[in-house]
């Protein structure tokens, strides 16, 4: 028996519009811990004094080229949960290049990147990976042609139907920026690339294999999903957990 769904929302070719926001917003926040003004995180990190950190600049037109190919391909290659290999090289190739250490298989298929730049807060970066069971209608180019076998042994058409694909695309923007800015920022970014949120056995998986242990315990966590809004418009809402400033024009 197929366990097959379809979709058709013609939501890709927005992607560039979507992200980008996001990874400004990201950039931001992320960079921006020594600006919140008399608050401290749940791992006791101070968060109070003077500005410490510059704003980042925003991908290159070359950098944005690159990264809406990436996103092509990882759109066009689909894993289903806990099966994510492919997707987990390359972030963890990606992250190598821009500096980070890289530790991969945990959990399975999570992968995680530290860049290490002195003093300062550990700020946790996580994108997931997994794609659906779905058969993609949507006619684009790089629509995904793929089909693979579920845990049961059911062959089935995979898509990137949740966004996963974008999410992966715009932590690798967002470290590579980071990256390439350390002299405005200080502190530790952990990228976290975690297989099967879908499923939800990623997340449990990674924790089960020493996650906890083995790296800084963060004192932010951010991550995100995508929503079809119009481009530069960020949805927000009350958040009793953190206190958030975001800067920007
Ligand atoms: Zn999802």
């Amino acid at each position: 028996m197929k366990s097959e769904q379809t979709f058709s929302m013609r939501r890709i070719p927005a992607c560039r519009c979507i992200w980008l926001p996001g990874v400004i917003l990201l950039l931001s926040t992320a960079t921006g811990w020594a600006q919140a003004g008399g608050a401290s995180t749940a791992a006791g990190q101070d968060l109070s004094g003077p500005r410490t950190s510059k704003a980042l600049p925003g991908p290159t037109a070359d950098q944005l080229a690159k990264l809406e190919s990436v996103y092509k391909d990882i759109h066009a290659n689909p894993e289903l949960s806990m099966q994510e290999q492919r997707t987990a090289r390359m972030a963890a190739d990606w992250l190598r290049q821009q500096g980070y250490e890289v530790t991969e298989k945990i959990g399975g298929t999570g992968v995680v990147g530290l860049l290490r730049n002195g003093e300062g807060a550990t700020v946790l970066l996580r994108a997931d990976m997994d794609a659906l069971p779905m058969k993609e209608n949507t006619g684009l180019p790089y629509a995904s042609t793929k089909t693979g076998k579920d845990p049961s042994g059911v062959d089935t058409a995979i898509a990137h139907s949740c966004g996963h694909d974008m999410h992966v695309t715009w932590l690798m923007g967002a470290t590579q920026i980071l990256a390439q800015n350390r002299d405005k920022w200080r502190g530790t970014v952990m990228a976290v690339f975690q297989p099967a949120e879908e499923t939800g056995e990623g997340a449990r998986a990674m924790v089960e294999d020493g996650m906890v242990k083995r790296f800084p315990k963060p004192d932010i966590t951010l991550a995100q999903h995508v929503m079809s809004l119009p481009a530069g418009r960020s949805p927000y809402g009350a958040a009793p957990c953190c206190p958030c400033r975001i800067v920007g024009k």
